[in-house]
């Protein structure tokens, strides 16, 4: 089988905290599981959109696993490269919003299933019969073992021709923002795709200038070819290596649980660049389906379909 993406990494439930401003201090009420990581929501959005597309990761022999597996596997991914591992339990992780927008996470990562993802969960040939590759930081923060796997899969993709993006998805309760820096600074040599949030980009590069934190991208990645910024309500942004600036503005929308709608926005992005479409166009639909998963709650709950997508940009006025 030929994919147009793969993506590896932490694979997780997570459940949401029903009332703001309660923190993981107090008892309360969560909603959940919620199927959630990252890269597995952005294979997953890859999938509803019609892409082909294969995961790579471990979860538990739990019920909570069960359902991760069955849920990429409905939605199309090719989940031959999910292993179950009997000696861990699937990842979990519990959010909390406060009523700035903030959230506050306790993830069980570290201990889980999904640190256990390794460089002989990575087979090259799997790796190599897709046109992008898609790894997330998150992945990398988790554990040693799991940042090899990236890294054998990131050498992989670019010694076979295949074009590699990379999200920095930065995780402070995971590891500090110096660590963070090192650990992309191994895979940003081989990326050509960065997709990153505002604030991520510029605390990775430390400025407060967004357009000095891209050209630090460029500087620090020889071979990125285009740097995607996120801007939350204000919409996200494309500058090319050659000089070339797109702005594109929100689609907006009731926020219900904005968690994840990065990840959506990757996965319909890179969408539009394996179609070949132009920047503003690839922006704009973007936009729409991270604008989609914002207004409903469970992180992996973006779009059901391209379709929907192209809807809700006409809903908006907009021509596609
Ligand atoms: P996360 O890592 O939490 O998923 P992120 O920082 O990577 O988020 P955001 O910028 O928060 O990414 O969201 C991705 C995209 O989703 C934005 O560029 C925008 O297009 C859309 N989006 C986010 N928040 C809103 C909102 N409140 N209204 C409309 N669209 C939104
Ligand atoms: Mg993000």
């Amino acid at each position: 089988m030929v994919f147009d993406v793969v993506s590896l990494g932490e694979i997780l439930v997570e459940f949401v905290r029903k009332e703001k401003d309660v923190m993981h201090t107090v008892p309360g009420d969560y909603v959940g599981p919620f199927p959630s990581g990252a890269p597995a929501i952005t294979i997953d959005t890859c999938a509803r959109l019609g892409l082909r597309t294969g995961f790579i990761g471990v979860v538990g022999a739990d019920d909570f696993g069960e359902m991760l597996v069955e849920r990429l596997r409905s939605d199309g991914v090719d989940v031959s490269r999910i292993r179950v591992d009997r000696e861990s339990a699937t990842a979990m992780a519990f959010v909390a919003y406060r009523s700035d927008g903030s959230r506050r996470f306790v993830f069980t990562l570290k201990f889980s299933a999904s640190a256990k993802l390794s460089s002989n969960d990575i087979d090259p040939d799997y790796v190599a019969r897709a046109s992008v590759l898609h790894v997330s930081g998150s992945t990398m923060y988790i554990s040693k073992l799991a940042r090899d796997a990236c890294v054998k899969a990131v050498e992989v993709a670019k010694s076979s021709g295949r074009v590699v993006s990379l999200d920095p998805n930065i995780r402070l309760e995971l590891e500090s923002i110096e660590r963070i820096r090192e650990i992309l600074g191994s895979v940003i040599k081989y990326t050509d795709i960065v997709l990153s949030g505002e604030d991520e980009l510029l605390m990775v590069t430390a400025t407060n200038d967004i357009y000095t934190a891209i050209r630090r991208a460029f500087e620090w990645g020889p071979d990125v070819e285009i740097v995607v910024v996120k801007r939350g309500k204000k919409g996200s942004l494309a500058v090319t290596r050659s000089g070339d600036a797109i702005e594109a503005p929100a689609l907006l929308v009731k926020e219900v649980d904005p968690t994840g709608a990065g990840d959506v926005f990757n996965a319909a992005f890179i969408y539009g660049y394996i179609k070949s479409w132009k920047l503003d166009r690839a922006l704009l639909f973007a936009n729409a389906a991270g604008a989609i998963k914002v207004g409903r709650v469970g992180p992996m709950e973006g779009p059901k379909s391209y379709n929907e997508v192209v809807e809700l940009a006409h809903e908006k006025g907009y021509e596609f």
